[in-house]
């Protein structure tokens, strides 16, 4: 009989480990809270443009994830952003940001293409619209309970990939009487989450501006906007004639506007979004959209060996902050890990 794994949450990470998992004998059943796959890499489609209001792009920072895009994976429709990143200091000054070799993926139909291809390649059974709620550990088995109490199955292995504090926090309300638990939890509650406000802020007209984005060199640290990026540089994502900027809020700001209406957010953002442009057009956009992102991006990872106890008990970890790096090729690599070393396990 077949070993049977859960993985909870299908973002990049969860994703990546049900595929590296593909050929192994091991069934594999993935949770997922929300309505669909990807995560934080998400798209959403609005008045004919696609646009990505978590992740940006891929980046081709690791080769394995590379080869995993651009040679197993289908390529149809993947595009590369060729126009250049600049940046901007405190004072809102913009400058040619340094010549870069790398490559800033997508795919013309967004970048939630990524996860659908991964778990595309495999049998893993998705299960959408479930939060998991509650891990139980019977003897050698993890049985999986939703927040309708509703029991999921009992399993062999078990893969948790949500954030680092939302992972804690399922380790916080598990039935395991183990020490190792309360261990793991404290570790991992530790891995620091920054906050980022996303706003969409879509214009009738096209930019006559030389980049694609602008970025606070300061990382968002000194100036509330942290990062701005025009979408239709990404082929497929805004029809002719038009603009639409993604703007993230840097994290401080997010934090402190964070229960704030979001009209006054969205306001905000296009006045320093139209001072920073230098471009009092931007202060109106013709429509709009907003997703706060709570847990948005880790600043580093747990200690180093500090998951490695959680394996004799079945269980494992993946994501970007498993990887201390707060990037999307990070988390697809973390995924591919965590997915060869279940393989290793049984
Ligand atoms: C605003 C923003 C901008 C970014 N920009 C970039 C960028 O340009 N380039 C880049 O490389 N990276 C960027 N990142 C980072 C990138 O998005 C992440 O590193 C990557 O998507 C993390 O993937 P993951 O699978 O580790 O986690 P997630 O994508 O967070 O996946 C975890 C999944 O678990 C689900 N989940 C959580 N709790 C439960 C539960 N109890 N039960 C079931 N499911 C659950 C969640 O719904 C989610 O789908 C950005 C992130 C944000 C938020």
């Amino acid at each position: 009989m077949s070993s049977t794994v859960a993985v909870v949450g299908a973002g990049a990470a969860g994703a990546a480990a049900a595929y590296a998992l593909r050929d192994s004998p091991v069934d594999v059943t993935v949770f997922e809270k929300s309505g669909g796959v990807c995560g934080r890499a998400a798209t959403r489609r609005a008045s004919g443009c696609t646009y990505e209001y978590g992740a940006n792009y891929l980046k081709s920072d690791d080769e394995r994830v590379s080869e995993l895009v651009t040679e197993e994976l289908s390529t149809d429709g993947l595009v590369d952003v060729t126009e250049p990143v600049w940046t901007f200091d405190d004072d809102g000054k913009v400058s040619e940001g340094e010549e870069t070799n790398d490559q800033m993926w997508t795919y013309e139909s967004g970048l939630t293409q990524l996860a659908k291809r991964l778990f595309a390649a495999t049998d893993a059974s998705v299960h959408r619209h479930t939060q998991v709620e509650t891990l139980v550990r019977d003897d050698e088995t993890w049985r999986v309970v939703d927040d309708e109490g509703d029991d999921r199955g009992t399993f062999d292995a078990l893969v948790l990939t949500p954030p680092a504090p939302q992972t804690a926090d399922l380790l916080g309300q598990a039935e395991w009487e183990h020490g190792d638990c309360r261990d793991l939890r404290k570790s991992i509650a530790q891995v620091p989450f920054r906050t980022v406000i996303s706003i969409v802020l879509h214009y009738p007209f096209e930019l006559d501006v030389p980049y694609y984005a602008l970025v606070n060199e300061g990382e968002g640290e000194g100036h509330d906007v942290g990062w701005v990026a025009r979408e239709e540089c990404k082929t497929g994502h805004v029809p002719d004639g038009e603009s639409l900027l993604l703007v993230q809020m840097a994290p401080d700001w997010s934090a402190e506007y964070y229960h704030q209406p979001a009209p006054s957010i969205v306001d905000a953002a296009a006045e320093k979004t139209a001072a920073l442009l230098d471009d009092e057009r931007l202060d109106t956009p013709d429509w709009t959209d907003h997703q706060h992102w709570r847990y948005a991006l880790p600043n580093g990872g747990p200690a180093v060996g500090a998951l490695d106890d959680a394996t004799e008990h079945d269980l494992f970890f993946a994501g970007d902050w498993v990887a201390g790096d707060a990037r999307l090729h990070a988390a697809v690599r973390s995924g591919l890990e965590t997915g060869d070393a279940v393989a290793d396990h049984f």
